[in-house]
């Protein structure tokens, strides 16, 4: 109140004060001209005055307020103040004020206080005043207030805010929204045990297209990917952008695995559809990652870094992928790193070895040559594969310590072979781009004494991204050491035909991933794999067949015409020893063994999980695993139609009923199906919650390793109640 009085004070003197006018200052008990004084702050509309009597009816009003308002001054008064205002609704809850009728009738002093009035038109805000009254008896007796218009000034910061919070670009939330909402909700909602879902996405070849089409094509695409996002969530979650390429979903009371992964399906779908952007067209994809609250994190620290995990995981899973977060993810980096470490040391600690592939002739079924293949026992993880340590060694720098050792390894196993059979030794991209590669092969083959014809070296696509020149240098000088060359996983990468013809290949070896699923109808696999034998016979190559595991695929490849098989169907890869003892023996020819057919949905696994059954909890081995049921491995003469449930790790407990039992194996059928965790893999819908891991006594927390050892707490070992027994399964096949 003193600042609009002193202000009008100010007004009042430059306006009325003559040059050189002898002072006369306002006596504070000259009461006309105080009033005077405040009549003219009320008709500069600088501020408003109001009375209440004790009933809080409205005795006052600043006449020309009322007028602004288009009220009529007399019918307003004797009304209760609060009828002048309405609630306001969509008020921000962060900035919660007691409400009028609140401080009223509890006779408080008002400051500050901001409220909407009830007119009809324009939407008008004030911000008021007031202090109770009270006579000489101390009984209240009314307000005596001020108000002043602020509805300009708010609109002014209500702007500031909205853009402190939302996208220019698009209108969506921004990164310091997501952040508050999200931390808002995960507070409120650990009380009442409530879930949360949030997406990360993160688009694929964006960056292409701002390159190729300019920024503002780029900022248009923007755009369209937030409508096209805002029209699949719809008003079932807050969608926000973090910034450049990224944006993120949150979806409260969220938590089933099976929506949230037909969701994600939905989002890259939708985002992969082409686009129309100032005149040109724009194809991008996207990666998803997908974290749960309570089960992956708990508060937004802990969810966006599970959601970041799951996303990462996705763009490495190949892009336009959803992933599930899951605490092995969390491991992988530990992991990676222990993997760099031990892998340093492997070979002086003797814990490589190679093992040896037959690739048979299609006709005969006859061994023709061994595919090399290393193996690595770790001593804690068991056999890690070279799926997952060549690539590490090619990145820490270490694959030609590996690939030196694997070449002279082979060399040396092979020339003491009973049968002089080809051996085929996989070389590394990194490892072909040394300068003297050739010259080891040669020091390799000198060394053991093998016959250099009998070296056969696959390499990969990938060498040609490098300096061409280069490369054709290296294909001289390792034909010219009599050694043969192979075109490995042709088909998977950066496939052109033309590579054939740009180095001396003598074998193709077409890519497993050409007869998975050939065999369906419909699927145009089968052709290619002419095409491409074809063309090989043409150039005067041989065609090896990777990866055939059924009869079905067999009788395809071989139809095909290819001219050489490799596959689990003949046999895996056997350790030195056992090639030398078949060899001996002569038992050249393998036999075709194997399922009829391929089944997509069924996954050949060897895992250790739990079994649960009457509270007891068994360890027992999975060896495959399908949407709908598993086999598994480890208990003796489990009764068909036993209900159990099987723990599959990280909370996933699936319950399921033995449909069939033979000695230590079973096969059993879930209850509820499972679910695609993005990749490769299956989940459970649902997983143990953390609030009955919290309500069983234990501090809330996302979900550890192993929550069902949790919650049993020590009682899973009780002997009493088992009723099955073990026995060890510890020979993966
Ligand atoms: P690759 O050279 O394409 O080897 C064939 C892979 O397919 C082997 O996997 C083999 O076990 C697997 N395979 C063969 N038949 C079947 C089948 O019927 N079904 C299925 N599902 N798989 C089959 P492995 O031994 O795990 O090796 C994976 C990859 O690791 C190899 O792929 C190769 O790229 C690399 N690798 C293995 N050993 C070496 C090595 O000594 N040096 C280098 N640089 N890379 C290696
Ligand atoms: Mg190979
Ligand atoms: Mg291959």
């Amino acid at each position: 109140m003193a600042g609009f009085f002193s202000r009008a004070m100010a007004t009042v003197e430059r306006d009325e004060a003559p040059a050189n006018a002898p002072l006369v200052p306002i006596d504070a008990t000259d009461a006309v001209r105080r009033v005077e004084l405040l009549d003219s702050f009320e008709n500069a509309g600088l501020g408003w005055f109001w009375a209440t009597d004790a009933q809080g009816r409205l005795i006052y009003l600043s006449p020309n307020a009322a007028e602004k308002l288009g009220w009529e001054h007399e019918g307003t008064l004797g009304r209760p103040l609060t009828d002048l205002f309405i609630p306001d609704e969509d008020g921000d809850p962060d900035r919660a004020e007691r409400p009028l009728a609140f401080l009223l009738s509890a006779r408080n002093s008002i400051s500050q206080l901001h409220v909407r009035l009830a007119t009809e038109k324009q939407v008008v805000w004030w911000e008021i005043a007031g202090k109770p009254q009270f006579d000489s008896r101390q009984r209240f007796t009314g307000y005596r207030g001020s108000a002043k218009d602020i509805t300009a000034s708010r609109e002014t910061q209500l702007d500031a805010e909205r853009l402190a919070q939302y996208d220019s670009l698009t209108g969506l939330a921004n990164r310091h929204r997501m952040t508050k909402r999200l931390s808002a909700t995960l507070k409120a909602y650990r009380n009442s045990k409530r879930s949360c879902a949030l997406l990360m996405l993160d688009l694929d070849r964006f960056k292409q297209v701002n390159d190729t089409l300019g920024h503002p094509a780029g900022d248009e695409l923007l755009k369209q990917v937030a409508a096209r996002l805002e029209r699949i969530v719809g008003s079932k979650g807050e969608i926000g952008r973090l910034g450049g390429d990224e944006f993120q979903v949150m979806l409260p009371d969220m938590d089933d695995r099976g929506i949230l992964g037909d969701l994600g399906q939905r989002v890259i779908q939708m985002i992969s559809q082409p686009y129309s952007v100032n005149g040109s067209r724009a194809i991008i994809g996207t990666s998803v990652g997908i974290a749960i609250a309570p089960y992956d994190g708990l508060d937004t620290e802990e969810l966006v870094k599970a959601a970041d995990l799951a996303l990462y995981a996705a763009k490495g899973g190949g892009r336009g992928q959803y992933r599930f977060y899951s605490s092995d993810l969390k491991d992988g980096a530990k992991h990676r790193r222990q993997v760099e470490e031990d892998l340093r040391d492997a070979i002086d600690k003797g814990e490589l070895a190679m093992h040896y592939q037959p690739i048979v002739c299609a006709k005969t079924h006859e061994v023709k040559c061994m595919e090399a293949l290393m193996r690595w026992e770790h001593p804690e993880r068991g056999n890690i594969s070279p799926g997952v340590f060549i690539p590490v060694a090619e990145e820490m720098g270490f694959i030609k310590r590996l690939g030196d050792w694997a070449l002279l390894e082979v060399c040396r196993q092979a020339v003491d072979w009973p049968v002089d059979l080809r051996v085929a030794v996989n070389v590394s991209a990194v490892q072909f781009a040394h300068d003297d590669f050739a010259q080891f092969v040669e020091r390799a083959l000198n060394q053991s004494g093998l016959a250099p014809d009998r070296l056969e070296l696959e390499i990969t696509e990938s060498v040609f991204l490098g300096d061409t020149g280069r490369a054709q240098t290296m294909f001289k000088d390792l034909k010219s050491l009599g050694v043969r060359l192979a075109l490995d996983d042709f088909g998977t990468g950066y496939s052109s035909l033309s590579y054939l013809s740009q180095a001396p290949f003598d074998k193709i070896k077409i890519d497993q991933s050409f007869v998975r699923g050939a065999t369906e109808k419909g699927n145009n696999n089968a052709a290619i794999m002419s095409a491409i034998v074809s063309l090989a016979e043409a150039l005067d190559m041989e065609t090896v067949t990777e990866g055939v595991e059924t009869k079905d695929e067999l009788r395809l490849v071989t139809e095909r015409g290819t001219s050489h098989i490799q596959g689990f169907i003949f046999s895996r890869a056997m350790g030195n020893d056992d090639v030398i003892d078949r060899l001996e023996k002569g038992e050249l020819k393998f036999t075709a063994r194997g399922p009829a057919k391929y089944r997509a949905d069924r996954k050949t696994v060897f895992r250790r999980i739990g079994l649960i059954h009457e509270d007891f909890r068994y360890r027992v081995v999975m060896r495959n695993l399908s949407k709908t049921g598993a086999a598994i491995e480890g208990l003796l003469d489990v009764p068909v139609g036993t209900q159990i449930v099987l723990d599959l790790g990280g909370g996933q407990l699936a319950v399921a009923v033995v449909r069939r039992s033979n000695s230590y194996s079973q096969g059993v059928e879930f209850e509820t199906a499972l679910i695609s965790n993005g990749a490769d893999g299956l989940c459970t819908r649902h997983r143990v919650s953390p609030y009955d891991i919290e309500a069983a006594g234990r501090p809330l927390s996302s979900l550890p390793q192993d929550p069902y050892a949790l919650m049993a707490g020590g009682q899973t070992g009780a002997a009493g109640r088992r009723k099955f027994v073990e026995v060890d399964i510890n020979n993966p096949r």
